[in-house]
Parts: C-alpha cells; sequence; structure tokens
C-alpha cells in the first residue's frame, strides 16, 4: 500500500533520514520504533509531505506520490495525527471535525454518516460537541485529532506519539481505537516511545536509529529479540 524507498531528509546541515525504506502492506498496523531524535516524525511528515525530502521515492496504492502536495495526499486517503495532537483550542469540538471533513469533500458520504460512527467510537466527543476543544483532557483531545483525522475518511492513518502524557486509562482507549482502525479496514502506522504497547498491537515493526532502519520484522519477534528488549522495552 505504501512503499518508501531510499528516504533522505536534512535539515540545514542535520542528515535526519539516511535512505530509509520500509513498506506497509493493506490492512495492516505497522510502527516505528527508536529513540527520540531517532527520525520518526520526521518519516511521518515526508510521507505526508509536512517536510521536503531530499531524494527518495514514495509510493501509495501504486502511485508515485514523491512529488505530491500536502492536500493531494490528504486526497488520495492519508490522515496524519500530528504529535501533540494540535487542535484548534478556540473551536468547537465540532467545528474542529468539520475541518478535518473540509481537507476533503466527499460526496459519497455526507459528514452525518462519518460523525456518527466516530461518536460511536468516541462518545464523549459527542457529549462535548459544543463545548471549546481547549478545555478538553489530554486524552480527550488525542481522541478528538483522531476523530479529525477519520473524517477524512483514510485508506492509511499516520499515528505520531498518541499515547503520549496519557493517563494508563486514555492509554488503553486510544490503543483499542489503534486496534479497531485495522479492524475497520484502515491501515495504521503507528509512531509510539511506548514500544512495548505498540509492539503488541502491531503486525510488523521497524527500529529506526539516527536516521537509519536498523532491524525490522514481525513485531511478536521484534518483542522477543534481546537487543530490542534491552534498548527499548525497559528489559
Ligand atoms: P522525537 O520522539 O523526539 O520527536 P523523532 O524520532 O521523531 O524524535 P525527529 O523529530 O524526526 O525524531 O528528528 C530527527 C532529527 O532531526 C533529530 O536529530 C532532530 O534534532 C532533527 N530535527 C527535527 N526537526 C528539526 C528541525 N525543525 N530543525 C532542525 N533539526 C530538526
Amino acid at each position: 500500500m505504501l512503499n518508501v524507498k531510499d528516504l533522505n531528509v536534512f535539515y540545514g546541515n542535520i542528515h535526519a533520514l539516511k535512505g530509509v525504506s520500509f513498506e506497509v502492506k493493506e490492512g495492516e498496523i505497522v510502527c516505528l520504533i527508536g529513540a527520540n531524535g531517532a527520525g520518526k516524525t520526521s518519516t511521518l511528515q515526508s510521507i505526508s509531505a509536512l517536510i521536503p525530502k531530499k531524494s527518495g521515492v514514495l509510493r501509495f496504492l501504486d502511485k508515485d506520490i514523491t512529488k505530491a502536495k500536502a492536500h493531494e495526499i490528504t486526497k488520495m486517503g492519508i490522515a496524519q495525527v500530528p504529535e501533540g495532537r494540535r487542535v484548534f483550542t478556540d473551536l468547537s469540538v465540532l467545528d474542529n471535525l468539520k475541518l478535518g471533513a473540509f481537507a476533503v469533500k466527499n460526496p459519497r458520504e455526507s459528514d452525518e454518516d462519518i460523525l456518527k460512527v466516530i461518536y460511536e467510537r468516541f462518545p464523549i466527543l459527542e457529549e462535548r460537541k459544543n463545548q471549546r476543544a481547549g478545555t478538553l483532557s489530554g486524552g480527550e483531545q488525542q481522541m478528538l485529532a483522531m476523530g479529525r483525522a477519520m473524517m477524512t475518511r483514510p485508506k492509511l492513518i499516520l499515528l505520531d506519539e498518541p499515547s503520549m502524557g496519557l493517563s494508563p486509562l486514555f492509554v488503553e482507549k486510544i490503543f483499542d481505537v489503534i486496534k479497531n482502525f485495522k479492524e475497520i479496514g484502515v491501515t495504521v502506522l503507528l509512531v509510539e516511545q511506548n514500544a512495548n504497547l505498540a509492539l503488541k498491537i502491531s503486525d510488523r515493526a521497524y527500529v529506526l536509529e539516527t536516521g537509519k532502519i536498523v532491524k525490522s520484522g514481525s513485531a511478536k519477534k521484534l518483542l522477543s529479540d534481546p537487543i530490542v528488549k534491552a534498548a527499548y522495552l525497559g528489559a
């Protein structure tokens, strides 16, 4: 579904991604794990065309998207939920959700249909739909950011550190929703510091170290890999 080949990203003189290659197959949950600064966010942002690529080839559903613009990528079916949620705090919950749909008007399905699906998953968003998004807790804002991404009816969702700063109860809820994405046919590329939890719900994973993929395999295999355990699983 998504194929990333030999991706190089620079910030000025900093070579942040050094020939990163990986793939995500339809229906999978794939996670990228790695320490702070390894290049996880840069990988997601270059897929969404939010930062420029120096070189590399990106393909999505057999189309070359290397040169596509951010709004074209969204229209093709890739949605990103950014690190730190970035909801519009002064707008209501409902207006935040509607902004998601605004990015990709789809005449086949009305906003009401997709809102119903989102409210089923996140009842709190319906209860608080007229409330300012800035008054929601961190976990509720994460739900809103995920709901907003769902409004674009994505085929592939990119999640950047969804569990960051959340209480254990919310972390559990967010991970349930990620598993549910897979069940409803949305493919997931997940970036997580919480490697333990991420590997438990993923099919496959890649380990990034200073801009390079140093390991990959089934999530089950990586969970029992001694090097991964020592470096990322607190064992
Ligand atoms: P984190 O979990 O801390 O966000 P990460 O694995 O997502 O880490 P990136 O944020 O992709 O890593 O950063 C990769 C490298 O690029 C790091 O060395 C970082 O310092 C650098 N970098 C990221 N953004 C910028 C920027 N806007 N300007 C300069 N350097 C940057």
